[in-house]
């Protein structure tokens, strides 16, 4: 089996300040293991300030477009000169509360690449399609999204978040178990079509994680580490869920 190695990922959403990046580069500075991929998404206007801080970073969202007419969008270019590595593609907040439809996302999945940002690709499916027992078809309909523009080869240089919206900023977080059956799911569907591209894949789970219930999580085989909101703003609890990723 590919070794893959854990990313934790702090997706800051609009929060944080100039004093939080301080705070948090300091502390993952300190942190410094080579084993366990760190990175940061704060929001926009602190990209620049949180790169130079020489923490890894990402945006929260990018463009589908190139430069133009388009107030307030942010530029996959333009990040990836300011210092960004990666781009959340997709993230619920965005496909709920900005339309984003799941061909729009695979625009920006490939925006992304094509300008040399890594995008991780959110998915996950609402409380009300988990009751219907439509998880995996909800998940595979995101992901198969990306693939159908793209091909499954895209999907090797990139990164997974299965983020069950249910779960998101609500406290209830996913038992390792219910993670691990999506996770196992997406690898396995995708195994049909690529084995190494499903085997090196990272998939990270989101949703209420702490660090109380991280290392449940990320202990189980097809979990790779975590993107992590709320618990990514407190310093002292990043850290030790970066530590549970080990
Ligand atoms: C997220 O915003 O991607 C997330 C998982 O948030 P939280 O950890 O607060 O549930």
């Amino acid at each position: 089996m590919a070794q893959r190695k854990p990313i934790v990922a702090g997706n800051w959403k609009m929060n944080g300040s100039i004093e939080l990046v301080s705070e948090i580069s300091t502390a993952i500075s300190k942190y410094k293991n080579e084993q366990v991929d760190v990175i940061i998404f704060p929001p926009a206007p602190l990209l620049c300030k949180a790169a130079e801080s020489g923490v890894n970073v990402g945006t929260q969202t990018i463009s589908e477009f190139d430069s133009g007419a388009f107030t307030g969008e942010i530029e996959a270019k333009l990040a990836k000169q300011l210092g960004a590595n990666y781009t959340l593609v997709g993230h619920s907040e965005r496909r709920a509360i900005f339309g984003e439809t799941s061909e729009i996302v695979a625009e920006k999945f490939a925006k992304a690449q094509e300008e040399g940002l890594i995008p991780v690709l959110c998915v996950g499916e609402t409380e009300k399609q988990r009751e219907l027992g439509e998880t995996e078809k909800v998940v595979a309909e995101q992901i198969n999204a990306v693939i159908s523009k793209l091909g499954i080869a895209a999907l090797s240089n990139s990164v997974l978040a299965y983020e069950p919206v249910w779960a998101i900023g609500t406290g209830k977080t996913a038992t390792p178990e219910q993670a691990q059956s999506v996770h196992k799911f997406i690898r396995d569907m995708l195994s049909t079509q690529s084995e190494p591209v499903a085997q090196a894949l990272q998939i990270l789970y989101g949703g209420s994680v702490n660090d109380k219930n991280s290392k449940s999580l990320f202990t189980q085989p097809d979990i790779d580490g975590g993107l992590i909101g709320g618990a990514s703003l407190k310093a002292d609890a990043f850290v030790s869920i970066c530590n549970s990723a080990l």
